[in-house]
C-alpha cells in the first residue's frame, strides 16, 4: 500500500508540489517560480513550457528530497490556476500559443459587445458567470480568431483546448487524456452548470467548433495513469480541481452554509450552497465547487474582493509605516479601536458586491490626532469588512446563515484581523492547523477517487483547529463600525469619471 498522495498545485506565479501522508499532513513541499510575459499593456502570458517544466521538475523534487519512490504515491491530484486558457496540437502536442492568463483584458472589447448584444444574460443563466474577460470562452475566440491557421486545423479537429489542468493531464499522461473536471469547465464561460455539457448556443455565438473541447469529468475519479517513464512507475491520476474550489475542498467545507475566506493579495471567499445552484443578484458568480464520482455535483457562490492584504503591503510599501507585513499585527493593536478612521482600499475600483469600477482609495474620519496606528487598525478592519459585504450578499442570494468562516492564506496569521472579521460577521473564525488547503484540496480529492482515503467523514477527521476566533464586540458597536463603513464606501463610490 502506497504512503503518500501528491498534489501538484500549479499556480499563477509558481509551480508547486506537496507530498501529503495518510494523516493529510504536508512531509515534503517544492517550488519554482517562472516567468510572466507582458506583450501588450493589459496582456498577460505564460509559456506552456514553463508552465510544464516548472510543475514536473517540483514534482520530482518533492520525491526526491524525502527519497520517495513513484511506488509509494497512491495517485496524483491536480489544483491549478483558473480559467488561463491554451490550444495545442493533437498530435505533436505543441501549443499554437502562449497560455493566455485569467489577469489578460486583451477580450475585454469582445465582452463589450457580448453586453451590448444583451448576450450576457444567457451566459449568466447558463454558465453562473458575468460576461468578463477573465475567463476563458472569449481568450478561445480570440485564439481561434488571431492567430494564423488555428480556426481551420481546429475545425480538422487537429487541436485542443484546455485550461492548465487539462494541459498537465494531457503531458502527465503523455497525450492519452484531453479532459477537465467540472470545476474547471465551470470557469470557461462555455459551460452550462445546470445541464452538465458545453452549451451549444454560447459556443456558437462564439464560433468555437466543439471538436476543441476536452471531456469534462468529476473532480475526484480515476482518469488515467502518468506514462510510466516520467516517475518511474505509472502513478494513477485522480483528482482535479481550480485553486479555490480545491481550498473550499481541503478547508472540508462538505455542507451547505459551510464557507471558506483566503486571504492573500485579494480575499476569494466560497460558500457551498449543496446541490442547488443559486443566481446571485448580487454580482457574485456561482460556481460548481466539485463533484465526487457518483454523486450529485455540488455548487457555490464565490466573491471576490480585489485589495486585502494588498492594503498592508501599500502600507509597508507605499506609507512606509510598517518593515513588514506581519508587523501591522502590532502597531493596529497598540490602540484600542481605529477612532473613527476609515480606509476603502479600492485602489482598482470595488469588486462584488458593489462592482465599481470608478470607486478609489479613500481615507476619512481623520482628525489631528490619527496616528499610523489608527491607519493599521482601519486597514486591518476595512479587509474584514470587505470581506463580511461579500458574506451578507451571499447571505442575501442565498438565504444560507453562515455558521462559521474557515480562513487561510498569507494574512490568517494575523490573530487581531482574524478577531475583527469574527466581531464583524458576529459569527466564529477558525483557522486550521494546515493552511495549505489548496493542494490538500486536491490530494484529499485523488485520495477519495483510490480508497487512500474511505471516505469524505475521514477527511473531516482531519481537519484540525488551531484557533478559533469567537465574535467578542458588542452589538452596537458592530453597528457603529459598519454604518461608519457604508459612508465610507459612499464616499469612495465613482470617484474616477472617464
Ligand atoms: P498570494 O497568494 O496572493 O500571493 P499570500 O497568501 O502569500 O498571498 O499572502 C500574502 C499577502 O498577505 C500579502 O498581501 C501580505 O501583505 C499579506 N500578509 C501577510 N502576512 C500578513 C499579516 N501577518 N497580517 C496582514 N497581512 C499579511
Amino acid at each position: 500500500m502506497a504512503n503518500y498522495i501528491l498534489a501538484l498545485d500549479q499556480g499563477t506565479t509558481s509551480s508547486r508540489a506537496i507530498l501529503f501522508d495518510a494523516a493529510g499532513q504536508p512531509v515534503s513541499v517544492a517550488q519554482q517560480e517562472f516567468p510572466q510575459h507582458f506583450p501588450q499593456p493589459g496582456w498577460v502570458e505564460h509559456d506552456p513550457l514553463d508552465i510544464w517544466r516548472t510543475q514536473r521538475d517540483v514534482a520530482h523534487q518533492a520525491l526526491a528530497q524525502k527519497g520517495i519512490s513513484s511506488a509509494d504515491v497512491a495517485a496524483i491530484g491536480i489544483t491549478n490556476q483558473r480559467e488561463t486558457t491554451l490550444i495545442w496540437d493533437r498530435t505533436t502536442g505543441e501549443p499554437v500559443y502562449n497560455a493566455i492568463v485569467w489577469q489578460c483584458r486583451r477580450t475585454a472589447a469582445l465582452c463589450d459587445q457580448l453586453k451590448a448584444d444583451g448576450f450576457d444574460r444567457a451566459i449568466r443563466e447558463k454558465t453562473g458567470l458575468v460576461t468578463d474577460a477573465y475567463f476563458s470562452g472569449t481568450k478561445v475566440a480570440w485564439l481561434l480568431d488571431n492567430v494564423p491557421g488555428v480556426r481551420a486545423r481546429a475545425e480538422r479537429g487537429e487541436l485542443a483546448f484546455g485550461t492548465v489542468d487539462s494541459r498537465l493531464l494531457w503531458n502527465l499522461s503523455g497525450g492519452a487524456l484531453h479532459i477537465t473536471d467540472v470545476t474547471n469547465a465551470s470557469r470557461t464561460l462555455l459551460y452550462n452548470i445546470y445541464a452538465g455539457d458545453w452549451d451549444g448556443d454560447i459556443l456558437a455565438r462564439l464560433n468555437i467548433p466543439r471538436a476543441l473541447l476536452p471531456a469534462v469529468k468529476p473532480s475526484s475519479a480515476v482518469y488515467g495513469e502518468t506514462v510510466a517513464n516520467l516517475f518511474g512507475t505509472a502513478i494513477p491520476l485522480a483528482g482535479i480541481a481550480g485553486d479555490q474550489q480545491a481550498a473550499t475542498f481541503g478547508q472540508v467545507c462538505l455542507s451547505p452554509g459551510m464557507a471558506k475566506n483566503t486571504y492573500g493579495t485579494g480575499s476569494f471567499l466560497l460558500l457551498n450552497t449543496g446541490e442547488q445552484g443559486i443566481t446571485s443578484d448580487s454580482g457574485l458568480l456561482t460556481t460548481i465547487a466539485w463533484q465526487i464520482a457518483g454523486q450529485p455535483v455540488i455548487y457555490a457562490l464565490e466573491g471576490s474582493v480585489f485589495i486585502t492584504g494588498a492594503a498592508v503591503q501599500w502600507l509597508r510599501d507605499g506609507l512606509g509605516i510598517i518593515q513588514s507585513a506581519p508587523e501591522v499585527e502590532q502597531l493596529a493593536s497598540s490602540v484600542a479601536s481605529a477612532d473613527g478612521v476609515y480606509f476603502v482600499p479600492a485602489f482598482v475600483g470595488l469588486g462584488a458586491p458593489h462592482w465599481d469600477a470608478y470607486a478609489r482609495g479613500t481615507l476619512v474620519g481623520l482628525t489631528r490626532g490619527t496616528t499610523k496606528a489608527h491607519i493599521a487598525r482601519a486597514t486591518l478592519n476595512a479587509i474584514a469588512l470587505q470581506s463580511r459585504d461579500v458574506l451578507v450578499a451571499m447571505n442575501h442570494d442565498s438565504g444560507i446563515t453562515l455558521s462559521a468562516l474557515r480562513v487561510d492564506g498569507g494574512a490568517s496569521q494575523n490573530d487581531l484581523l482574524m478577531q475583527i472579521q469574527a466581531d464583524v460577521l458576529g459569527v466564529p473564525v477558525q483557522r486550521p492547523a494546515v493552511t495549505e488547503t489548496t493542494a490538500l484540496g486536491a490530494a484529499y480529492l485523488a485520495g477519495l477517487a483510490v480508497g487512500f482515503w474511505p471516505d469524505v467523514d475521514t477527511l473531516a477527521q482531519q481537519w484540525t483547529l488551531d484557533r478559533t476566533f469567537e465574535p467578542r464586540m458588542a452589538d452596537s458597536d458592530r453597528e457603529v463600525l459598519i454604518a461608519g463603513w457604508q459612508r465610507a464606501v459612499e464616499r469612495a463610490s465613482g470617484w474616477v469619471r472617464d
